[in-house]
Formats: C-alpha cells, structure tokens, sequence
C-alpha cells in the first residue's frame, strides 16, 4: 500500500504546532533544562507498549514529556559549546528532506538532492575561499569531516611511500607521522584513532593557543616518511586561527599533506572583515568545517572538502571504473564514508539561498562583533577577567581563582536567563563564552551581561 496523505496529515498537523510552540518558548523559557534524563525515564520509557497509537496521539505525547529536558539551544541567549540555531528556511527545507526521504548515495538515483547539494557544495567553496573543483562531501559534522580529510590525506602520504593502503590495509606499512597543534580539537584525534593511525605528536601552541610554525618546523625536520599537519581555524577558547599560510608552506617543503580543522573558523573567510584571520588556507589540501555552528543549520551537518577528488575517491568510492581517471562529478557516497544518507545538503542549500552572500557575510560579522560586545560587557564587571585576544567568536572569561571561577559559573548556570560553558584553558577555570547563533540580539546580549554581572555579585 502506498503511503496516504491523511495518514499523515494528523501527525504533521501536530509537529508543527509544537515546534511553534517550542520556537516561541525560547523568549521566556530558562535556558537550562528543568530536569534530567534519569526524572524523565519513567515519563518517556517503561515497558514498550503492547499495541500501535495513533501517530499524532505518539507526537503529543513526545512533545509533552520532552518539553522539560529540553536545553534552550536555538535561544539566542545560549553560549554553551559552540552550538548554532537554525535559519528558518533551513528549518524548513530540513523537514522536507524528511518528508522527501531521499537515500542520497547516487547520482541517477536522486538528481534533484545531487543537482541541490552541488548547488550548496560550489556555494560554500566561494564563500570559504576554497578551489573551485574542490569535492565537498557531506557528512555529520567536523568530527566526521576531519576523519574523511585525514582518509584523503592517509591515502595519499601512504601511496607516495609506496604503500597501497586500499589493498594491504596499515600493518607492515610505513609509520604515518601525524603532527597536530597542542590544542587541536579532541575529535581531531578521535579521527585518527579511527583511522589506525594512532595518537599524534602534538606541537607547541602560544598563549592563544596557536600552533607555532618554528616548533612544526623543528618537529617536520626531525623525522620522514609519509607526514600529515593538522591545523586549526577557530580555537575553542580563543577563537585564534593557527598561522596558515606559514604552517602550509613549511608543511608543504617536507611533502606533508595539510588538512585544517576548520568547524567553526573556516566560516570567517566569508567575511572580507575576517578573512585575514585565514589568510593561506586555500593552499592546504583538506578542510572540515560544520554547516550546524556558524552557518546555522539544524543539526547534524558537516563538510568534507579535499582538493583533490583522487585520493578521497580511492578510500570511499566503489567505483573501480573511476579510478583511472576520476573525471566528473561523480557520486555522492563517493565523498563520504557512508553509503546510504540523508540529504543534508539540502538544509546548508536553503541556508545559503536565503542569506545570499551578503547575508552569510552579516552573519559572521554579527557573530563576532556580538562576541566583542559580550566581551567588553563582562570585562566592565568588577572582578572579570577576559583571558583571551577575542578575535572572532570565542570568549574566555576568569574570576580571580579557579574556585570562584567555578562558584560564578554554577550561579550563571543556575540562573536560568543564560547558559555558558564551564572550561578549563592554559592551566586556569574559565566561563566560556561562544557567540554562534544568528539570532542574539542586543537585548540578548544585555540580558546575558546582567546575569553574569548577577553571578559574580552572589
Ligand atoms: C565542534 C568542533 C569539532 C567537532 O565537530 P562536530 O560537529 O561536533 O562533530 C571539531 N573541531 C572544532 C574546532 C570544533 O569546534
């Protein structure tokens, strides 16, 4: 039997509703959830039922006993992590792409989802300042697109070794040397856990935690064989960009491959205000960026982009006709490590066809001049410290000790009105404060301050 529309008229009915509901919750509603997962088990678990419900009778009944486990994460008073809010038409253009159930593995299979998400693929290497025939896969977020930059560059290092690492796979091969900054992201080594390639060798970063290129310098001349450099563009902490065109070259002269952690900070080349902050990275030969932080889409989605489609091809695609001469644009599954997915291109489409190039650029400047904002506010409060050079989105802020760094953080936290991370940076507990939603306004930021300003006074 096919699928009906009057069966799902009901259900649809009801999603919406509670999603207006939600949406206009996040004015009024604290921003932390009232309850934990364990107070919620009995609500939402027990035994599965014996028989069917009706699926608007299931949608009512989701929506009312998540309702207080939610975290306001699309409010734009929430500064925890660094977590984006979703654009309305990508919202939108996110529930078709369930509604449209599209397994976008193929090319013939789907060209609408292909012709859109190369559409959205083009886009988003314009506006990062990218090679134009670039492959873009995309996949769940930077830590997925990190691992398929770090297969690419697996692939390649290892076949200019003399390695086939397609058919003999990592034992008996050539060590892979893998230098990363010392504070690159964790999933950065998760990547390459899953890859075998184990924990890499970790360089000197400064004070705001950039990679020093003399000590990548020192450390690339100290060894051989097969290298890949990991940079990072957008510290967690500070925002800060490791020095790209530097670290590229250098990285470059000892035939390394060179792939940027990018998830946040590679959106800054959108920005001709920002863009210096990145200014080389084009000459690297991978980067992972997400379209769910700074591009505000819902979540989950990432990008996977590598110069060269070869080697990236090599590693997922099931093509053997293809590997002559990789001309085309070839498949979707080819790009990234997943044979069937959801379409989600479809959303960063949407997102960048709403915003047009000007808007992406108003985007990354209010997300950042609104990170400037928060900064000088909380700087003006008696005992606050801004521990970081806020160059883009990122935040840092101490208390005098770690203790009452903690205390106030607790009292923010508890508040309700905001929410900011807890961390830990350069040997101190900070707040930390990450600017990534489209939708923080000035009084957002007002009543951010004051809570803050209220914490620290407790
Ligand atoms: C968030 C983040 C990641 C991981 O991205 P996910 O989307 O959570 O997979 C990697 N690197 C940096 C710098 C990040 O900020």
């Amino acid at each position: 039997m096919t699928a009906r529309w009057p069966e799902f008229a009901p259900a649809l009915d009801r999603a919406t509703h509670h999603a207006r509901e939600w949406l206009t919750s996040l004015a009024d509603r604290p921003v932390h959830p009232r309850v934990d997962a364990d107070a919620l088990a009995p609500v939402l678990g027990g035994p599965l039922p014996e028989g069917p419900t009706a699926p608007e009778a299931v949608v009512d009944e989701l929506a009312a006993g998540i309702e207080p486990g939610l975290m306001g994460m699309p409010s734009g008073r929430f500064f925890g992590w660094v977590i984006g809010g979703t654009l309305p038409a990508a919202l939108a253009a996110d529930w078709l792409t369930s509604a449209w159930d599209q397994n976008t593995a193929m090319r013939h299979a789907t060209p609408g989802v292909v012709a859109v998400e190369e559409a959205a693929g083009a886009w988003a290497l314009d506006l990062l300042g990218l090679p134009a025939g670039a492959d873009v896969g995309f996949v769940t977020g930077a830590t997925m697109a990190n691992f398929t930059g770090l297969a690419a560059a697996r692939q390649r290092v290892l076949t200019d070794a003399g390695w086939d690492v397609e058919r003999d796979g990592l034992s008996g091969g050539p060590r892979v040397r893998v230098l990363v900054g010392e504070e690159r992201h964790g999933t950065v080594d998760l990547a390459l856990r899953y890859l075998g390639l184990g924990t890499p060798t970790a360089v000197s970063a400064d004070g705001q935690g950039r990679l020093v290129v003399d000590s990548l310098a020192r450390a690339l001349a100290e060894g051989d064989g097969p290298t890949i450099v990991c940079l990072q563009a957008g510290n967690l902490h500070s925002g800060a960009f490791d020095p790209m065109a530097d670290a590229i070259e250098v990285a470059h002269a000892h035939g390394a491959w060179v792939h940027v952690d990018g998830a946040f900070g590679l959106w800054a080349a959108a920005s001709p205000r920002l863009r210096g902050l990145l200014a080389g990275h084009e000459r690297a030969d991978s980067w992972a960026t997400d379209a769910h932080k700074t591009l505000n889409v819902p979540y989950d989605c990432g990008l996977a982009i590598v110069a060269d489609p070869e080697p990236l091809r090599r590693t997922f695609g099931m093509h053997a006709e293809y590997f002559a001469t990789f001309q085309g644009a070839g498949d979707p599954m080819e790009r990234v490590p997943e044979l069937s997915r959801r379409a989600r291109g479809v959303p960063v489409w949407a997102a960048l066809r709403s915003l047009g190039r000007s808007g992406v650029e108003d985007l990354v400047d209010g997300l950042a001049s609104t990170a400037r904002a928060i900064a000088d506010g909380i700087a003006a409060i008696e005992g606050a410290e801004i521990v970081n050079d806020v160059v883009f989105t990122q935040v840092s802020v101490a208390f005098g000790s770690d203790e009452r760094t903690r205390e106030v953080t607790a009292r923010l936290l508890a508040d309700g009105v905001t929410w900011m991370s807890g961390s830990r940076w350069q040997g101190r507990d900070v707040l930390r404060v990450s600017v990534s939603n489209w939708s923080t306004d000035a009084e957002d930021v007002a009543r951010s301050i004051d809570a803050v300003r209220r914490a620290a006074a407790g």
